[in-house]
């Protein structure tokens, strides 16, 4: 037993008993910061022997502070550990919404003893509620930034809530079949409720992305559902080739974490051969999501360019060379309905050429992100200058549009050439 702390503690012990039955856990914390080594229980329990033998002998009866809640702690542990079962994680972290009466009585607790050197309950309530969980389930580490699983115990309710964090994985697709949208889009119908129109799937496009890359790991994690991070988007009757376009796929609810990413890109490719491919999968965190989401990276297209008239090579050229620079653009007509409608300027780094025939073209553009190619070639009735139809004089529209490449360094994969295999795509 330790002299310095019963010495110290001894006074406001000997008043808090007198004052009516308190439980070994409350005693303890009362002095909780005075810290020492013990647990509150062991705390409460040592001055409570102390007082004894001093001739205090205190109150029998439920702990007017807690009522007698931190003897119910083992069975809330048992509660959450039958909340876990099935589900799979490394880390925890307990929470708790104590009843208002027990916050209050501690407010008053604390206040009318002076109690310097109180600790929280809600935090002494939850290490050990936690201490009983971890020897429950024989696994697990308390985790206070990021834990697989949160457990609050919700005194009032008489419940335990659970959260399962993400799972988070980076990687890179190909979309190799046009018409596919990157993520799914409730029906404009029936805005997913599902109706005749959308066939009762609530959706506008059959497949996505999203739904295509990632319905093997949905399975595998037993998620609940996926969301598609994309480092842009690319249109819908775009396809995106080259290096594939960044993404981190998010599992929501996971009851398996540990799961064999390599394999299930393998299942995912075969399962959505010949519309999307999934490449360069490696473990992210959280974090990766607003970075992937927010680089801005260069982009490299190639375009199916239609005109109005007939074009020389020449001259294709001459206009392609003028045009490279900085290009102001005002929203596209096609998008302004769900983007701010105000003037960006984007820089065109390269673009070059071929005719095929008299009237199309082939063209690769290397851009800024975030420009639009489609008006780059239009112009959209003046809202973006300079344009190739204005430089040749003549209406020009792309028919065909393919990203090749979306570069950044700040990508995971920068250097690892992820997914570049450009030969094999038609
Ligand atoms: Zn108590
Ligand atoms: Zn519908």
């Amino acid at each position: 037993m330790n002299e310095e702390f019963l010495s110290e503690a001894m006074p406001a012990a000997r008043d808090i008993l007198a004052a009516g039955p308190i439980c070994d856990a409350c005693l303890g914390s009362a002095f909780g910061r005075l810290g020492h080594g013990w647990s509150n229980e062991e705390r409460g329990r040592a001055l409570r022997v102390a007082l004894a033998m001093a001739g205090e002998q205190g109150n029998a009866g439920r702990c007017w502070v807690c009522q007698d809640v931190f003897s119910e702690a083992a069975a809330w542990a048992e509660r959450a550990r039958q909340r876990v079962e099935g589900v799979e994680f490394s880390t925890y972290l307990f929470a708790v919404k104590p009843t208002l009466r027990w916050q209050e009585a501690e407010a008053f607790f604390v206040e009318r003893f002076r109690l310097a050197h109180a600790e929280p309950q809600k935090h002494a309530w939850n290490r050990t509620v936690g201490k009983a969980f971890e020897t429950l389930v024989g696994h697990g580490t308390v985790d206070f930034n990021d834990p697989d699983v949160k457990l609050t115990v919700d005194l009032g309710a008489g419940v335990v809530e659970l959260a399962i964090a993400s799972v988070f994985l980076y990687g890179r697709y190909r979309k190799v079949l046009r018409g596919i949208p990157q993520t799914h889009w409730p029906c404009r119908r029936c805005r997913g409720r599902g109706c005749a129109v959308c066939g009762g799937t609530g959706k506008q496009y059959p497949e996505s992305v999203e739904e295509l890359l990632a319905a093997p790991f949905v399975r595998a994690a037993g998620a609940s559902a996926a969301i598609l991070h994309g480092a842009g988007r690319e249109d819908i009757d775009a396809r995106m080739l080259g290096t594939g376009r960044p993404f981190v796929l998010e599992l929501c609810e996971p009851r398996t974490r540990t799961i064999d990413i390599e394999a299930l890109g393998r299942e995912a490719n075969d399962e959505a051969r010949g519309k999307v491919e999934v490449g360069a999968l490696r473990w992210a965190s959280r974090g990766m999501v607003s970075h992937v989401k927010e680089t801005a990276a260069e982009k490299t297209y190639r375009a199916i360019v239609e005109f109005g008239d007939v074009v020389s090579p020449d001259a294709l050229s001459a206009a392609l060379q003028s045009l490279v620079g900085d290009i102001a653009q005002r929203t596209p007509r096609r998008v302004a309905h769900r983007r701010a409608d105000l003037v960006r300027t984007r820089r065109l780094h390269s673009a070059s050429g071929a005719m095929r025939g008299e009237r199309e073209a082939e063209i690769e553009f290397h851009t800024d992100g975030g420009l639009y190619v489609k008006e780059l070639v239009s112009g959209d009735e003046g809202r973006t200058e300079p344009c190739l139809a204005g430089r040749l004089g003549l209406e020009a529209r792309v028919s065909e549009l393919d990203v090749l490449g979306i570069v950044s360094g700040e990508f995971p994969d920068a250097h690892a050439r992820a997914m570049d295999s450009r030969s094999r795509v038609p």
